[in-house]
């Protein structure tokens, strides 16, 4: 009899990523010869800037391909460190030794829950938000609670709306401004209303800060800029998004000593330090300041002009509800109009596979943003896609 493979209990809860599952649907129809407009991936379409890349070959060729401290080398930390102070004023600034490199944000997140929360906490995770705070806090074993933002403040959640939903297991708030899936983005007032919550009740504060750099009318505060102590407050960032880095595979955490020792110690054992020669892109896309600032503003700009035309194609429906999008490089759009009609009950899963299937359009469904009326369009493609993409939506709301 062949052996029967049984999930351990570890991954019980364990969805796969709704967002990578969609672009790889996507991908499939694209290579039996559909042509696919892809929507659904979070990734700027852009090159790293030349550079990073030479940094990173500079240091291929100068031996740097070795294990590194698992929390990185000391000259990137020292400049994450470097950016932190420029927001935090508080009295203890950031050290480098309060700094891990991880691979990738995404495994930042998952230290930082792994180290902070057990069985039986509860984390309030505003929502929607992205799609593996959820799996992360369960992975964890800890239990995430959705907080529900209201359209009318662009989803985003207040300081009463999360102490409502608190419970004596709270143990944690998830922020995430520029929000993925909405694009919105948290004001200083915002956030420093939620901080002072968070430290009232002893909660720990996670403000992951992956699209920072992506704001288009003013920009984005970091947590860091409000606050003036910060023993319970982990900072994730990357290089990810602002930097189109996001095959190098870099994050990290700013967080107090003792946090930051726990996730070394964690990381030493499960994947000791990130990529040695991405390490060293990243210390020059740091540290290099007006090449970096100059690839950021171009990049930014190329998103904002495709957000202007979308949002001038998505204006002339009347049936389209949307969040403003402030930053980020994503449009959230309420598509319970056309669900309305159809009698659908998930209406972003509705409406995500007839637009697949009839207008060659893929966009993540808001549930896996846990917001099932609502569908995901990312603009980080090429303009003109991005435009024909909205004119088929407009078209396939207002003609149904
Ligand atoms: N946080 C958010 C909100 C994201 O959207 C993403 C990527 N989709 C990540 C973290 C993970 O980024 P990284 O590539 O640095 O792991």
């Amino acid at each position: 009899m062949p052996a029967v493979f049984t999930p351990s209990e570890n991954i019980a809860l364990l969805q796969e990523s709704a967002t990578i599952a969609v672009s790889q649907r996507a991908k499939a129809l694209k290579a039996q010869g559909r042509p696919i407009i892809d929507l659904s991936v979070g990734e700027p379409d852009f090159p790293t800037p030349e550079f990073i890349r030479e940094a990173a070959a500079a240091a291929m060729a100068a031996g740097h391909t070795r294990y590194t401290a698992v929390d990185g080398v000391l000259p990137l930390r020292e400049a994450i460190a470097m950016h932190a102070n420029r927001a935090y004023r508080g009295l203890d600034p950031v050290l480098p030794t309060e700094v891990v490199v991880s691979g990738g944000s995404k495994q930042s997140i998952y230290n930082a829950c792994t180290v902070l929360f057990g069985a039986g906490d509860e984390v309030l995770i505003p929502t929607p938000s992205w799609t593996s705070y959820y799996e992360i806090v369960q992975l964890a074993r800890a239990t995430p609670v959705a907080v529900y933002g209201d359209p009318s403040r662009s989803l985003k959640v207040t300081a009463d709306e999360l102490a409502a939903a608190a419970t004596p297991r709270t143990r944690g708030v998830m922020l995430n401004s520029p929000c993925n899936p909405t694009g919105a983005v948290y004001s200083a007032e915002e956030l420093r209303a939620i901080v002072a919550l968070a430290e009232s009740r002893d909660w720990w504060v996670l403000s992951d800060e992956i699209y920072q750099r992506i704001a288009y009318e003013a920009p984005a505060p970091s947590v860091l800029d409000v606050v003036d102590r910060r023993d319970r407050l982990v900072v994730i960032n990357g290089v990810a998004k602002a930097y189109a880095m996001t095959g190098w595979r870099i994050g990290w955490t700013v967080a107090p000593r003792a946090v930051t020792q726990a996730m070394t110690a964690f990381q030493s054992q499960v994947t000791s330090n990130a990529n040695t020669i991405a390490q060293y892109g990243t210390l020059a896309a740091l540290t290099q300041e007006a090449e970096a600032e100059a690839a950021i503003a171009t990049m930014v700009a190329q998103f904002r002009r495709r957000r202007d035309g979308a949002l001038a194609i998505l204006g002339a429906s009347s049936d389209i509800r949307l969040v403003h999008p402030a930053g980020a490089f994503y449009l959230y759009l309420d598509v319970s109009a056309f669900a309305a009609r159809a009698g659908d009950a998930e209406p972003g899963f509705a409406f995500a596979q007839h637009l697949l299937e009839h207008d060659n359009v893929a966009a993540v469904p808001g549930g896996a943003f846990h917001t099932p009326a609502w569908l995901r369009c990312s603009y980080a493609a090429p303009e003109s896609d991005v435009l024909e993409a909205m004119r088929r939506i407009v078209k396939a709301i207002d003609g149904r």
